[in-house]
């Protein structure tokens, strides 16, 4: 950026000279969290001076953002499920597509009776907070092998006051010994080794730890379904969100678990994008 500082901008102005950097709306969501104000305001008021110490702090977010960045992990949050969740790159940006599984979830666990659930992998907490805020009296538990996420995971329930929630650290099942659930959720990584998707910038900023599983990217969805006949209760569902091309081999996988009522579900774009089922072993 060698755009010439001048002493008096207007918002206006300093939004207009980005343009050929990043796009206005991502401009003018950067600008507002520096003048800690909403879209009405920014409009109401784009003649308004702004200070020199704003301008820089602005400019310093757009070259992350021109660089790549995730506009989330600029602004340090993310909305999913209308909720606002503290984000940073030690936990994947929560994705909308991922709204599916907590529908899903939601469907299965009633208002009035108290459910025992489980978050695999839970990094920020989106998924886990979002059913636990939907179902007070139902008690979640949320897993994550990363520290780091456990995190902001904490720091989201503290944040958004659920006390309906219990984080810790463990790889998948390993520190819950025989506790066993009502429904298990879980939004793995499931992105191929090779995958080209993997060469887009943004992906680049966000764990691979939480993105990538193994050559052909079920490494952690084969474990995952192959584990949770041990921690689920007779009648409890199972629900895995996969990649595009995995709905196939989860119900493959699922039905050789002994999971039965197998079906996968499509996102807004179309993809099939969760599969579960339910374990029902005496029937
Ligand atoms: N859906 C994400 C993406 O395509 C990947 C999420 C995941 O691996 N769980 O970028």
């Amino acid at each position: 950026m060698n755009f010439e500082i001048q002493q008096k901008i207007t918002i206006k102005d300093v939004l207009s000279q980005t343009r050929a950097l990043i796009s206005y709306n991502e401009a003018r969501i950067l600008l507002q969290s520096v003048l800690k104000i909403n879209h009405a305001h920014l409009i109401a008021h784009s003649d308004q001076y702004i200070t020199l110490v704003q301008i820089h702090t602005f400019l310093s977010l757009v070259k992350r953002r021109a660089n790549g960045e995730p506009i989330a992990y600029i602004l340090g949050e993310c909305e999913f499920y209308s909720i606002r969740f503290i984000v940073n790159s030690s936990v994947l940006i929560p994705r909308p597509e991922t709204e599916l599984l907590v529908d899903l979830a939601l469907e299965k666990i009633s208002l009035n009776l108290p459910c025992k659930i489980m978050d695999l992998g839970t990094g920020s907490g989106a998924i886990a907070i979002s059913i636990a805020k939907h179902r007070p009296i139902s008690r979640i538990t949320a897993t994550d092998n990363s520290t780091d996420a456990i995190s902001v995971a904490k720091t989201n329930a503290r944040h958004l006051g659920t006390n309906n929630v219990n984080i810790l650290q463990s790889n998948w099942f390993d520190k819950l010994e025989k506790e066993k659930f009502d429904l298990i959720v879980s939004n793995p990584p499931y992105i191929a080794l090779n995958d080209p998707h993997l060469n887009q910038k943004a992906l680049n900023f966000e764990p691979k730890i939480a993105l990538i599983a193994g050559e052909d990217g079920m490494e952690c969805i084969r474990t995952i379904i192959t584990t949770s006949t041990s921690h689920i209760n007779a009648g409890g569902w199972l629900l895995v969100e996969h990649g595009y091309n995995q709905a196939n081999i989860c119900n493959w996988l699922l039905k050789n678990a002994g999971f039965s009522n197998i079906f996968s579900c499509s996102d807004l774009a179309g993809i099939l994008r969760v599969s579960g089922g339910r374990y029902m072993p005496n029937f």
